[in-house]
Parts: C-alpha cells; structure tokens; sequence
C-alpha cells in the first residue's frame, strides 16, 4: 500500500523529540491506527542533493518493512513531502518509558529485566537476521503496550537521518553513546548498542540518568559529558540497593572495551535474565494503563485533542 500525505488523519501530538514531531493519526483507506513521525531536513541549499539524499533515505528504509518481530515497532512505510520525511510505524499505546518513568519515579527490578530480555531479543533480531545495529538505544525508544508487550523504535538504519537529526539538534540523545563511539574512530557496534542498553537499564532503575555518578560535580555542558563518558571509569549502580544479579548485569554491558563487552546472545544467558525469562508484563502493564490517565489516549479522530497534565 503506498503511503501518502493525504491519506492521514491528524489525531493528537504523542510527543516531540531530537528525532522529530509524532504524531497519533489514522491511515483512512486502511482504517488503522499509526504513529507517524516526521522528520524536517536542513541538508544544505541544494534542491537537487536533497533530493537524492531523500531518495536514498527512503530507499535505506526500505529494510525495515521486512523486519517482523513482536520485539520490534512495525514498519508501514515512509515516504517525503517538501523537504520531510514521514516515517509511519505501528502505534504503541502505552507510550516509551521515559515517560513511564516519569509518572513513576523508578522501576521495579524485575519488571527492568523482563524490559532487559525484550530489548535484547529486538537487537539480536535486528542484528542476526537483518545485519542492522540500533545506534539509539534509551528510554524513549522503548516502547510498551496495554499487552505488556516491549518493543524498540527508531532503530538508525540510514546514517543520514541520525546525522540529518544530530546536526539539527545537539542535545539528549549523545549521552547514552558508548567511550568508543565518544572517542570517533569506531563505527557504532553491536556493542555500543549493549552499552546503551546499560546505561538505559540503569536509568529506569534508579530513575536517574547515570552521568555524573551521584556526588560527583555536575557536567554542564555535552562536552564535559562526552569527555567523561571517554576518561572516567563506567557508572555502577549504588550498592545495596539492587540485587548482585543486577549489579553484575550493569556491569558487563558497561565493560569500555567494546571488544570485552557482551553480544545480547551472551547477556540473555545472564542471570538477570534468565531468572525472569517465563515472566509476563502483562499484570504490570494493565495496572499502569489504569493508574494513569494517558495524554496520548486521546481518543477518536475529530475528537478535540485532550491533554492531561500528568504532574
Ligand atoms: P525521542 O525518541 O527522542 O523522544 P521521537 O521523535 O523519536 O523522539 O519520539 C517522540 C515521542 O513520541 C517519544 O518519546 C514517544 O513517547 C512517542 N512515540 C514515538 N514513537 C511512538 C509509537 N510508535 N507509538 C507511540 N508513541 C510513540
Ligand atoms: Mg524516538
């Protein structure tokens, strides 16, 4: 089905980000429910290298449609409009887990394992089957449904959209890049992948981002950030708090040496993971979906778009 700008209903915003605006809408001719996010591009005056580069874009996204995992937010399509590129995506109707983690502070440990084991098994996915690294692993590109299903987004198959993206804004998402990836020379691996999900694993625990370690003077700028993330030895998680299994799990995917550091096959078989391999999220899931009032549950076309103040 080829996707177009006309075809879109215009339900509510779900939220904005370094990679764009999204937006709830409805694909009329299929009757579907979608998340469309649509990314402007500043690539220099040329009206023809634009061009290209768009159509590249859309040819390197081409991939995704093949991707089918339930670790994995669908791909429906993408297509460009004057100078943007609408990516259109299965819709995740409890949101990412930045905002989650928002509304409540910190997670349980075990719920983070059992987000841990999906996470893991969307980049083995990813990785083994369709030779792609994610490159921006956090909390808001991990997704989670009324199901209690997990899932990742956004994974940077087209090198021009992160740059396209990194380029237009130089804040946020650098923070979860790997010492490796810091310190140029190295491609992004599947192994900065592993140490963002440890970084990420660590935040929804503690409910802290982990730059700068607790005590230490803050980091103002993204330089100084960058810098640590390079020199300073990898943030652990405060002790006592967690169990061993999970220190030890942090750990690992926080090893610097990229070349020492685990493949999400290895970390499936840690522990941490193991032990809630036949856990549902499900229960956990239904209780969040009837906590909270969900600004981006915002009901059918046409309806007025209703914003909750989640404070
Ligand atoms: P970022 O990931 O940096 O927050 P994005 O532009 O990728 O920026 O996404 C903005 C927000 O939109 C995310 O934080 C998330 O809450 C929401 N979002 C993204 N994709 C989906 C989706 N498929 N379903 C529901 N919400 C989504
Ligand atoms: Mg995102």
């Amino acid at each position: 089905f080829k996707l177009k700008e006309d075809d879109f209903q215009f339900i509510c915003e779900l939220g904005t980000g370094a990679g764009g605006t999204v937006h709830k809408v409805l694909h009329t001719p299929t009757n579907r429910i979608m998340a469309k996010k649509v990314i402007g591009f500043i690539l220099g005056g040329d009206e023809n290298e634009r061009e290209k580069s768009e159509k590249g874009i859309l040819r390197e996204l081409k991939v995704l449609r093949s991707c089918e995992s339930q670790y994995i937010v669908e791909f429906y399509g993408a297509f460009s409009n004057i100078g943007d590129i609408s990516i259109c995506m299965e819709y995740i109707d409890l949101g990412s887990f930045d905002k989650i983690l928002k509304k409540l502070g910190t997670i349980p440990e075990d719920i983070v394992a059992k987000i841990t084991v999906s996470v893991l098994k969307g980049l083995k996915y990813l990785y083994d089957e369709k030779n792609i690294v994610h490159r921006d692993i956090k909390p808001s590109n991990i997704l989670l449904n009324s199901k209690g299903e997990v899932k990742i987004a956004d994974f940077g198959v087209s090198k021009e959209i992160v740059n396209g993206t990194m380029a237009r804004t130089f804040t946020g998402t650098q923070g979860y890049l790997a010492p490796e990836r810091v310190c140029e020379g190295r491609i992004h691996s599947i192994e900065s992948d592993i140490w963002s999900v440890g970084l990420t694993m660590m935040e929804l625990a503690t409910g802290r981002f982990p730059f700068p370690p607790e005590g230490h003077a803050p980091l103002p700028s993204i330089l100084d950030l960058l810098k640590y993330i390079e020199m300073e030895p990898a943030p652990s998680l405060p002790t006592g708090k967690f169990s061993k299994n999970f220190e030890n799990f942090v750990s690992r995917c926080l090893i610097k040496d990229p070349d020492q550091r685990p493949k999400p096959k290895d970390l499936l078989n840690d522990s941490f993971c193991i032990r809630v391999e036949n856990e549902s999220l499900a229960q956990w899931a239904d209780d969040i979906k009837s906590n909270f009032i969900f600004s981006q549950d915002c009901g059918l076309p046409n309806q007025n778009k209703v914003v909750v103040d989640q404070a």
